[in-house]
């Protein structure tokens, strides 16, 4: 069973430029997906639609998005906001600069949970503050208790990365978690994200520049460029065993992921 599956979608912007160019691919339920590509071959965009949360100016301009066996297009508000949440929910890139700058933390983060489950203040205070440790942010009940304002960059995004992550859905969808995380908080969330699925069956979407990071986590890896989909395999196929000339160059730069070959 797919939890979410694209057929030939094509996107465009203000009804002139194709961003995204008949795009087919499935995620099987508790499966990992890595899309990689050049920036601006049309990833986030891709993802973005997959929630039903393009930019302005963006539309879905041929084919289908299928979360289950519904077409996202067909589905009510209601059924939206009922999807969004439970069903999926999306990592952005920058998470960190959507937190509302002029609420606590704690404020935020409970009230999101509660919004989707039902559960006491201080139960969701404490379902918070534990995967903000578990996403080794330093002295939890001070982050709790901060404005985002007063919180690093790298702090915010992981605040964000633990609120997507604690309502756990069905599908979370993620455009480039790490890409502003140094390294060692980096390895830290690519495994709380593959705990996550370990644990939950939650099928993760991921955008990477990163090809350690894919190839990490991944099952399946997604080949973009130039809005198209290149390659798309499992991972030992599109590692190993590339067809695509764009992939193969994409594999010659391989970062070494931190903690790799610590024996995890
Ligand atoms: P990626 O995430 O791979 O870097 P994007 O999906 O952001 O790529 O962008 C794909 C293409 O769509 C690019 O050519 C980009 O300029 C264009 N694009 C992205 N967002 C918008 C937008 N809000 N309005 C118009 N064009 C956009
Ligand atoms: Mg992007």
């Amino acid at each position: 069973m797919n939890v979410l599956e694209l057929r030939d979608v094509s996107i465009i912007y203000q009804n002139t430029k194709e961003a995204v160019k008949h795009v087919s691919f499935a995620v099987p339920e508790g499966k990992i997906v890595a899309i990689v590509g050049e920036s601006g071959s049309g990833k986030s965009t891709l993802i973005r639609a997959a929630i039903g949360l393009l930019p302005a100016g963006g539309e879905l301009a041929s084919g289908q998005i299928l979360f289950g066996e519904k077409d996202m297009a067909a589905m009510t508000a209601e059924e939206l906001r009922h999807v969004r949440g439970e069903g999926m929910a999306m990592i952005f890139q920058n998470a960190g600069d959507y937190l509302n700058p002029r609420r606590k933390v704690c404020d935020q983060y409970v009230e999101t949970l509660r919004c989707h489950q039902s559960m006491t203040k201080k139960q969701g205070y404490e379902i918070a503050k534990k995967m903000l440790a578990t996403l080794k942010l330093p002295d939890t009940k001070h982050v709790m208790n901060a404005y985002p304002f007063h919180l690093s960059g790298g702090m915010k995004q992981r605040v964000a990365i633990a609120m997507a992550m604690s309502m756990h859905p069905k599908l979370l969808l993620a455009d480039e978690p790490t890409s502003a995380l140094d390294v060692t908080v980096q390895a830290q969330v690519v495994k709380q994200m593959m705990d996550l699925r370990d644990k939950m069956g939650t099928a993760i979407v991921i955008v990477t520049h990163n090809m350690g990071v894919a190839s990490k986590m991944a099952d399946y890896i997604a080949v973009m460029q130039n809005g198209e989909l290149k390659e798309f395999g499992t991972r030992e196929q599109v590692i190993y065993h590339p067809e695509n000339d764009y992939t193969k160059k994409l594999l010659t730069v391989v970062p070494k992921l931190q903690g790799e070959t610590d024996g995890e």
